[in-house]
């Protein structure tokens, strides 16, 4: 991947009309603006969902930036012939067929970094409503009901064990502010050594998939999806998991059998779960998660905030911008 610094674009030149961007998903709008001060851009979040227009007008196109849902696949590539850089608002690339843009000399960008806060706040705020079970029944609270003695017996984030699978960027982010609630933190990363630095700077134990199914009060996962990855947790994985412990999925849909994870928590064998990602997304009707009890279901909002949002895009457009006035 191309390794130009951050902040090297010039991104006051002016305007010359020659290099042209297209931005398929919403992107912050100051970060739109300086782009377009300087390239001929076009800002259009709802070509995403107009794949036919997307193809038109992507003939002189020299730089495209998306979200996830954009598919940058070989149809894409064919119809975009003078395309050089891909940027990602975001970090997974798995709606980027990166293998193709390698080919065709394309350097693809993702925000590594930038919405880590955001998804390690998801988290530990997931775990704690899904431990505590205290926040359900305002409405009946407002009505009088009072149901006391029904939330009493929440639980503590402080003393529980947190797995996380996958320990990069988001899941060393996670670990350090559930450190921070007093968490014993354990995590399993087949790409990491066991004697790897960072096990030992960050506190965090290295540990066998089973060990991590099997200790955890709360399952988080933060791997990219793979061939390896896909399905990780299904039916098998779940039993392994103690029967109150909470599963936090905001890598990609796809790495869980959603149907398994619903089935676990009708039949009790699985605490809670808050699901930020779907192998279909928007959710389908009559998906298995939609009825299934103590479940938080978020529209894939984990790493999108006022914050990140700013942070991702200032990252993108700096990012693209240098790349395109250096190359
Ligand atoms: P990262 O690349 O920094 O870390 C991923 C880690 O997973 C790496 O350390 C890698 O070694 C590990 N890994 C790879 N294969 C594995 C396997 N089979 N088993 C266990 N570990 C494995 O990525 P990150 O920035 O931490 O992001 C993780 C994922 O989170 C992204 O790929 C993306 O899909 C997802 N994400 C979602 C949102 C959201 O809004 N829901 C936002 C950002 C990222």
């Amino acid at each position: 991947m191309h390794s130009t610094k951050v902040g090297d674009a010039k991104l006051n030149a002016p305007h010359t009309g020659a290099t042209r961007i297209v931005i398929t998903e919403f992107m912050d709008e100051p970060a739109v603006a300086q782009l377009a001060n300087v390239f001929d851009t076009v800002y259009n979040p709802a070509l995403v969902d107009d794949r036919p227009a997307l193809l038109a007008m992507l003939g002189n196109v020299d730089a495209l930036i998306v979200r996830n849902r954009t598919k940058v696949d070989h149809a894409l590539l064919a119809a975009a012939p003078k395309l050089r850089v891909v940027g990602r608002l975001g970090v997974g690339l798995d709606n980027i067929d990166v293998a193709a843009c390698k080919a065709r000399d394309i350097d693809v960008f993702p925000a590594t970094g930038a919405n880590a806060g955001a998804v390690a706040e998801y988290v530990i705020g997931t775990a704690m409503a899904l431990l505590r079970e205290a926040y359900t029944r305002s409405a009946e609270t407002a009505a009088g009901a009072w149901p006391r003695a029904a939330l009493s017996n929440g639980r503590e984030i402080s003393g529980k064990t947190l797995g996380l699978i996958g320990f990069g960027g988001i899941g060393q982010l996670t670990a350090r502010l559930a450190q921070a609630l007093g968490v014993n933190v354990i995590a399993y990363d087949p790409m990491l050594a066991s004697d790897a630095p960072i096990w030992h700077q960050s506190g965090v134990a290295c540990r066998q998939l089973r060990v991590v199914l099997e200790q955890a009060d709360i399952v988080s996962l933060h791997v990219p999806l793979t061939a390896e990855t896909r399905n990780l947790i299904d039916a098998e994985a779940l039993s392994k998991m103690k029967s109150d412990a909470v599963l936090i999925n905001t890598s990609r849909g796809e790495i869980v059998d959603e149907a398994a994870v619903a089935s676990a928590l009708h039949a009790g064998k699985l605490g809670g779960a808050a699901i930020d990602v779907f192998a279909q997304e928007p959710l389908a009707a009559g998906n298995a998660l939609a009825n299934a009890p103590r479940v938080i279901l978020t529209p894939h909002i984990a790493g999108v905030t006022t914050e990140s949002n700013t942070r991702v895009s200032a990252l993108i457009a700096q990012r693209v911008a240098a790349y395109l006035q250096q190359s």
